[in-house]
């Protein structure tokens, strides 16, 4: 399955700077050249079997193969994340899984950045935090992804090394027409600066929305509006025509 697995990489946009800042890394299974089931599909299924164990490790080693490579060319100084399943976090895998990886590749403090769902801090809080502690000394960054669809508390938000906030797709999909949407993205970005958190805005498919982010403070954006999902190959012609426009 591991050679049926490819990454794709997903530009993320800082506002303030023009500039492409880097990528989200996002798995693809592809079979006879074609792409085969969705990540939604399958990503579900591997958490249930154990594999996602194996299958994040590969990606969070890929992923640090090419910031090493980019590093060593005219493609440095990029951000790539990475999303690591709530599985990984259970009696701190992760943390023999980064080791190992940041074993093999010499990569920059902070260059990889690890995407976490709130649902980690359900279980044991306690844990988690350590988890999290651990992985920040190691030189990862920490982003919660699908921000405000789960369990969000304020306190771990202040309390925890976290880096970066992600106001979930959801709420950016009706920004323009739910008002409710509106004033929930509104809120994040405004609790992002108080307590001194990127927020990043995805699923960013219009310029409508894009207006309204950049209107209410959102500096950081990703989406189709500026790029899908793409091979590596693409990507870094991506990056060279768009890197600082
Ligand atoms: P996610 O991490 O929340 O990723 C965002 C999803 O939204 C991705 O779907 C992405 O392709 C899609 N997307 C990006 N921009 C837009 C947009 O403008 N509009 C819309 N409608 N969608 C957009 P994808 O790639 O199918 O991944 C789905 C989920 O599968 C991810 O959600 C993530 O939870 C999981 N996933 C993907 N790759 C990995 C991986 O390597 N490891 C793990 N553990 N999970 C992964
Ligand atoms: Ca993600
Ligand atoms: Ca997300
Ligand atoms: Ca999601």
């Amino acid at each position: 399955m591991k050679k049926e697995l490819q990454l794709y990489f997903q530009p993320k946009v800082d506002l303030k700077k023009s500039e492409i800042m880097g990528s989200e890394c996002l798995v693809r299974w592809i079979k006879d050249g074609k792409l085969y089931k969705s990540p939604g599909e399958f990503i579900p299924v591997a958490e249930t079997s154990g594999l996602i164990l194996d299958l994040d490790k590969y990606v969070l080693s890929e992923a640090c193969r090419q910031i090493e490579i980019w590093e060593s060319s005219n493609m440095n100084g990029q951000k790539i994340s990475v999303n690591i399943s709530g599985v990984h976090f259970k009696q701190k895998r992760i943390i023999d899984t980064s080791k190992s990886v940041l074993n093999r590749f010499k990569i920059p403090k902070g260059s990889v950045e690890l995407e976490i769902t709130e649902g980690i801090f359900l279980e044991d809080i306690e844990e988690a935090a350590d988890t999290l502690i651990e992985l920040k000394a190691l030189g990862f960054g920490i982003s919660i992804d699908d921000f405000g669809t789960g369990y969000s508390s304020f306190k771990y938000l202040s309390r925890l090394p976290i880096n970066r906030i992600k106001i979930d797709k959801s709420f950016i999909e009706n920004i323009g027409n739910i008002e409710n949407d509106i004033a929930i993205t509104k809120m994040i970005i405004s609790m992002g600066k108080l307590l001194n958190l990127n927020v990043i805005a995805e699923g960013v498919e219009t310029k409508e929305q894009l207006n309204l982010l950049i209107e209410n403070g959102c500096t950081e954006v990703q989406g189709y509006y500026f790029g899908k999902p793409m091979p590596l190959k693409e990507y870094e012609k991506f990056y060279r025509i768009n890197k600082d426009k």
